[in-house]
């Protein structure tokens, strides 16, 4: 009995032995899996994309970005080759260069174009060149910025390389007798290609650190792809499709109307044609494009009558070097029979004659009195010095309500020429602005009014009549046009509100800084019968006014906003002029 115990409890023993082997080698299994199977079958092995190969890029696929970054432009091209851990370097030499040129383009007055183009060659000991060919260029066409680099990968090794590991020390004193004299060069199959030179590599075997005898053949007989630098405005003669890549398989970006005038930057010889466009970069069948010349103008069935808005010269051709054949002069009507471009096609006497389009407006200018009603207050005395301060490009909940403090403060006004957009966005604001002096509108989006065209002006003066009407619940009666810009088409669309400028400029908007914008304003002197230019989303705007408020009172002023001022004055407000003062 007590045997059978011993047994049994033997037995026991066993199999607890038994299940705690088991275990041990399901961790080993386990551990070997994590650390030795796992990272092994994660390096599988790859086979080389060949989606874009051409007589540039021996291997690889072609990976396209095009995009807009505020005043950058970019079309960048590089490849993917089909091994992850050499991807994973391109694309981070690609992301870094992306980087780079946004923080440098990004935010500039006039627009950039950065380019990113690539070549891939593959060389003896499987070296795969990468090189990546930089360049931005700038609106006009101008080349501002060129660059080439050359990166080598070891399709081996799976990862980068530098020329240290392809040749030894001594090659530095050879690259000099072969009068190579900087990194710049590539390895194609069984050559060393430098500028227009190739070097076999069996030339330079003693220097050579690789195995060129495991090679493999990657090369193909597809046709290269050539592009000729146009940079040249063309048109279309029919309607076109403009495509994201030089292929009728790509994505179609826009349709071309015919007799828009396009930039052409170059011609490629698969019959394709790159141009830029307002958004970027697009590709177009070239056999569309035709030269600009009177042959290509679109016909306006109907004739329309159109209203000289600045003197301007008629041309024999859509051209400003052809022949001068008349001059026009503002408040001249003419008829409108064609456009290609930028250019008009009128009748001018019994011929064909082209105007600039921005010399035109199908609106006439008239010149109509805007009624504001101003109510009199009591304080104010016509005879005495006053002054108009307007402040531009708000509201905002900080500085605005700051300067609308100070107006409340010491019983003052002051004009607001406020945004479109921020007024529906801080109403509230908007409306103390209106109880403590006077909102009229800086138009919604705060573009430069005289670069648009008549329908985009069109529709920027809606949206800023809308938002002001939807805040206030009448229409603005004033506008100061961004940057000050109010040209003849301009003029000539507003045509229920006064302009307003301004003749004293604070410059708060550049200096930032309380001190200095006092001492501006100190500069101009007299200020009777004159209008400030602030802007109210400065901190050290409302912190200067604070200041200013009290010492223009010191010294007599009445502070009053423009359409008191105009009134006291005896000014008439109308459309059709830009007010700069109120003397
Ligand atoms: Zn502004």
């Amino acid at each position: 009995m007590v045997e059978s115990n011993i047994d049994y409890s033997k037995e026991i023993l066993r199999q607890n032995e038994r299940i705690l082997f088991l275990l041990l080698v399901l961790i080993i299994i386990t551990v070997l899996f994590l650390f030795v199977i796992l990272p092994r079958s994660e390096k599988k092995d790859f086979t080389l994309f060949m989606d874009d190969i051409s007589e540039t890029r021996e291997i690889g696929k072609l990976n396209k970005i095009v995009r807009r970054v505020d005043s950058l432009f970019l079309d960048i091209e590089y490849p993917s080759i089909g091994c992850d851990e050499i991807d994973r370097k391109i694309n981070n030499i690609v992301q870094n260069k992306i980087d780079l040129v946004e923080n440098n383009y990004s935010k500039k007055e006039n627009n950039y174009y950065y380019f990113l183009k690539y070549e891939i060659y593959v060389g003896d000991g499987n070296i795969a060149s990468l090189i990546l060919n930089d360049r931005v260029d700038n609106i006009d066409l101008k080349n501002v910025e060129n660059k080439k680099e050359i990166y080598y990968f070891s399709l081996d090794k799976r990862d980068s390389i530098n020329v240290n590991d392809i040749f030894n020390e001594e090659f530095e004193e050879k690259k000099k007798e072969l009068g190579i004299n900087s990194d710049s060069f590539y390895i194609k199959k069984d050559k060393i290609i430098y500028g227009d030179k190739e070097i076999e590599l069996n030339e330079v075997k003693d220097y050579v650190k690789i195995d060129v005898s495991n090679s493999k053949d990657y090369a193909n007989d597809t046709p290269s792809k050539v592009s000729t630098v146009v940079n040249k405005e063309y048109t279309v003669n029919q309607d076109v499709v403009m495509y994201d890549s030089d292929s009728i398989n790509r994505n179609i970006i826009k349709t071309i109307t015919r007799g828009t005038i396009i930039k052409v930057h170059s011609n490629i010889n698969n019959g394709f044609s790159m141009v830029f466009y307002e958004d970027g970069i697009g590709y177009v069948v070239t056999s569309n494009l035709v030269e600009v010349t009177k042959d290509n103008v679109v016909i306006n069935t109907d004739r329309v009558t159109m209203y000289v808005i600045e003197n301007t010269s008629v041309r024999l051709y859509p051209d400003k070097k052809s022949d001068k054949i008349g001059d026009l002069k503002y408040g001249d009507t003419v008829t409108k029979n064609g456009e290609i471009g930028d250019w008009i096609r009128i009748d001018y006497n019994g011929i064909d004659g082209y105007i600039k389009k921005g010399s035109v407006s199908s609106k006439k200018t008239e010149k109509n009195p805007v009624e504001i009603d101003v109510i009199r207050r009591e304080e104010i005395d016509s005879s005495k010095p006053m002054v108009a301060i307007t402040f531009d490009d708000g509201p905002n909940n900080t500085s605005t309500v700051k300067i609308l403090d100070t107006l409340e403060k010491y019983n003052v006004k002051a004009t607001f020429f406020d945004l479109g957009k921020l007024m529906l966005k801080y109403p509230d604001v908007v409306k103390r602005e209106a109880k403590l002096g006077e909102v009229g509108t800086h138009t919604y989006n705060h573009l430069n009014l005289n670069q648009l065209s008549e329908e985009q002006l069109q529709e920027e003066l809606n949206l800023s009549i809308n938002a002001y009407k939807q805040v206030l619940g009448v229409e603005p009666k004033l506008l100061r046009p961004p940057y000050g810009n109010a040209n003849g088409l301009v003029k000539s669309y507003i045509t229920s509100m006064a302009i307003i400028n301004w003749n004293v400029d604070s410059l708060d908007w550049k200096y930032r800084n309380k001190e200095l914008i006092l001492k501006e304003i100190d500069k101009y002197g007299d200020l009777n019968g004159k209008i400030i230019l602030m802007h109210s989303i400065h901190p050290a705007t409302a912190e200067a006014f604070e200041e200013l408020v009290p010492k223009l009172l010191d010294m007599g002023y009445q502070l009053v906003t423009i359409s008191e001022m105009a009134k006291y004055r005896n000014y008439t407000l109308e459309t059709g002029t830009v007010f700069y003062q109120f003397k």
